[in-house]
């Protein structure tokens, strides 16, 4: 593929003389439940710390309205009223509700915010899990239909009692966006934004690619890829963030809308494309589709490529990575 032989090409650059004028602004924080990592570079430092506190500030902003654990959330308020009346949601909500909308129809329902509905009954730290019962009764929360958008007047509505959302298979993809978008302001044209599984960056690293390391499902000081990357974002979904392990099942945060249960066909999903809230989506669409309809639907969308570990250790890539290695 062209863009793998463009991005491997950009290897053999030597480091430009502007590495050497300047220092590279470097972030970490703990938002959103997760890592966010920064790397800025501008000519003048001051501007590229301004970016950097930005992109920090972005993702609180993002947390603040998207985040299913913060009662004072736009989020947590659409969960508690949308089933008993119609509720006026702000333009970022109402964007992401949407493009999940838009994924729920192209994966065929593996990806549906509306997991939540059976989802909140997991919590991973205190190995809980639901029971039959519970689970086949707030299964019937599970449908990506319940949810009512209106574009003209900006609302929301659950057609259904019980129903409840979460973007956590989104958002961060959105928040990193978002993020990179407002530091391009700010005269920013090298960056690298990661929120957890979620990375985007913008240019490059004063000539040479970002390398991002993929690690091994099974073995977290194993690498399995590193992938050399321009302007591009990548995201990673996998059953070892947030799980715990019972009678040798593992019961992770990745839900099979189908069955409320946690999907088990793969072991993690990398998904590589222009824009993170895509990558995002589609990291976590195909952990759920399993490698086969997940390839399908990669080799369907424009610009997307994925390399799944399989639930055997086996590495599966789209056709435009198959000559990676
Ligand atoms: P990611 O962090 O992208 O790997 O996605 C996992 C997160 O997506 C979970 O922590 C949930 O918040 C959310 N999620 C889980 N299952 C689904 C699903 N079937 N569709 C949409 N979002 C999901
Ligand atoms: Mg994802």
């Amino acid at each position: 593929m062209n863009k793998i032989i463009l991005l491997i090409s950009v290897f053999i650059f030597s480091a430009s003389s502007l590495a050497l004028s300047a220092e590279w602004v470097v972030r970490d924080a703990k938002i959103m439940g997760t890592t966010i990592h920064t790397e800025v570079w501008h000519e003048d430092i001051t501007i590229a710390q301004q970016a950097a506190e930005l992109v920090l500030k972005t993702m609180d902003e993002v947390n603040q309205s998207m985040s299913p654990y913060l009662e004072s959330s736009e989020l947590s308020l659409v969960n508690r009223d949308a089933s008993s009346k119609v509720i006026q949601i702000s333009s970022e909500l109402f964007s992401v509700i949407n493009q999940s909308l838009a994924y729920s129809v192209k994966t065929a329902g593996a990806f549906d915010i509306t997991y939540a509905s059976v989802g909140y009954l997991y919590n991973y730290r205190k190995s809980i899990r639901p029971n039959q019962t519970q689970l086949e009764e707030q299964l019937t929360g599970v449908n990506f239909r319940f949810i009512d958008l209106n574009k003209s007047d900006q609302t929301i509505h659950y057609k259904h009692k019980g129903v409840r959302i979460d973007l956590g298979g989104i958002a961060k993809g959105y928040a990193v966006d978002l993020a990179v978008e407002r530091a391009k302001k700010l005269g920013i044209e090298h960056i690298s934004v990661t929120a957890g599984g979620d990375t985007r960056i913008l240019g490059d690293r004063l000539g040479r690619p970002w390398v991002i390391g993929i690690r091994h499902p099974m073995n977290k000081d194993k690498v399995i890829a590193k992938i050399p990357l321009v302007n591009e974002a990548l995201s990673t979904s996998g059953d070892y963030e947030r799980y715990f392990d019972e009678d040798g099942v593992r019961y992770h945060h990745i839900i099979d809308p189908k069955t409320g249960d946690s999907a088990r066909t793969v072991r993690s999903v990398t998904i590589l494309g222009p824009k993170a809230i895509d990558t995002d989506a589609l990291s976590t669409s195909v952990f759920v589709m399993g490698s086969i309809k997940g390839l399908q639907l990669l080799e369907s969308l424009d610009k997307i490529e994925g390399i799944i570990v399989d639930k055997n250790g086996n590495l599966l890539f789209s056709s435009g990575l198959q000559n990676l290695d």
